[in-house]
């Protein structure tokens, strides 16, 4: 090895699910929403103009716009190119005690690449046999918390008392809640981040809006987080949010009939086909997202996962401690779910 080599900063990344080059398949391996965004967005998208100027650094129209959806002022919104850069700005910003930052072992799996990354010290906290979180393992030191809900990938949505009790006991550190998964049942803490300072709630276009294409995520919290963030975000690229990202995720807020409309099929999806595979020998905990964890009682998941890839079905699994035995199945169309079970049928 070069002697350079010994100065690199060396990183394990994150492995997104994969994004197949083959035609004609049943994607249900990323939890995208299979309905797209609204016509409102793609009439928009063959107007834009003015891709020759530089967006809005603050992308002022979006951050107003998601503001007044939320009910909040405009000083309380960050956006970024995802959850993800929102997230890995908050990281940055957020997590600089030395002390360790703590997160559920199951739980999303771009947190421990962020903390590496990022140098900082960190330690998972086991959820329990169902794969609940347990708010009192969060009541010790720690520099900073963050935790999805619902949680990923076990579906599982706990309550704002649950929330509160976390962010209550934390008051010295800063609490994440990424709620990326909120809109398809799950319970919001939002109403928090007037109460409490140290609560910052993240969200997503990417599932519920159907616009993982795009890139928008944004966060919410005092007006003071908020400013931190930017601080951060202007230290290193002020232009994160493109045109169309601004242009268009604006629109995406302003018709909420279409958003509410998919979302409830998702769920109507989901109840559906959970019912029909446990039926199968399938179970899985009850989910408030847009994707089911299930297990079978006698087949293994990693048979499952490869026999649907081979007849072009492709859903997610984990080879890792505790959850190998898994599949994470995005809710696609009535139609995609109808194919999924007829082939786990002929499985079964
Ligand atoms: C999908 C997902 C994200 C990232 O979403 P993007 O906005 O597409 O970057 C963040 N957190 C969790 C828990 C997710 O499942």
């Amino acid at each position: 090895m070069a002697s350079w080599e010994d100065n690199i900063r060396k990183v394990v990344p994150y492995v997104p699910g994969e994004q197949p080059k083959e035609k004609n398949i049943i994607k249900l391996n990323t939890n995208e929403n299979p309905y797209g965004p609204s016509k409102r967005v793609l009439e928009k998208a063959v107007e834009l103009e003015n891709l020759k100027l530089y967006p809005d650094p603050a992308a002022t129209e979006l951050v107003d716009t998601i503001a007044a959806y939320h009910g909040l002022n405009s000083n309380q919104v960050f956006v970024g190119v995802g959850s993800d850069d929102v997230l890995a700005m908050a990281f940055l910003t957020f997590f600089n005690s030395g002390k360790k930052i703590l997160f559920p072992d199951i739980t999303y799996s771009f947190y421990d690449v962020w903390a590496e990354l990022f140098n900082i010290p960190y330690e998972t906290v086991a959820v329990d046999d169902n794969f609940r979180i347990k708010a009192s393992d969060y009541y010790g030191e720690n520099g900073g918390i963050i935790f999805p809900n619902p949680n990923a990938p076990t579906s599982i949505g706990e309550s704002l008392s649950f929330v509160e009790d976390i962010v209550k006991n934390n008051k010295d550190v800063i609490v994440i809640v990424d709620e990326a998964y909120v809109d398809f049942g799950g319970e919001t803490a939002l109403p928090l981040i007037d109460k409490y300072d140290n609560l910052l709630v993240v969200r997503t276009y990417s599932k519920s809006r159907s616009m993982a294409g795009l890139r928008i995520g944004y966060a919410m919290g005092n007006d003071k987080l908020i400013k931190y963030l930017n601080d951060v975000k202007y230290s290193y690229n002020s232009y994160t949010m493109n045109l169309p990202s601004i242009i268009l995720g604006k629109e995406s807020m302003l018709d909420d009939e279409y958003f509410k409309e998919t979302v409830r099929k998702v769920i109507d999806t989901r109840e559906w086909f959970k019912a029909e595979i446990e039926k199968l020998g399938f179970s899985c905990p009850p989910s408030k997202a847009n994707f089911l964890f299930i297990t079978h009682n006698t087949l293994t998941a990693k048979e499952i996962f490869e026999k649907a890839k081979a007849n072009k079905i492709y859903v997610r699994y984990f080879n890792k401690p505790r959850i190998d035995n898994y599949l994470r199945v995005t809710i696609g169309t009535r139609e995609e779910m109808e194919t999924f079970l007829s082939f786990l049928k002929t499985l079964v």
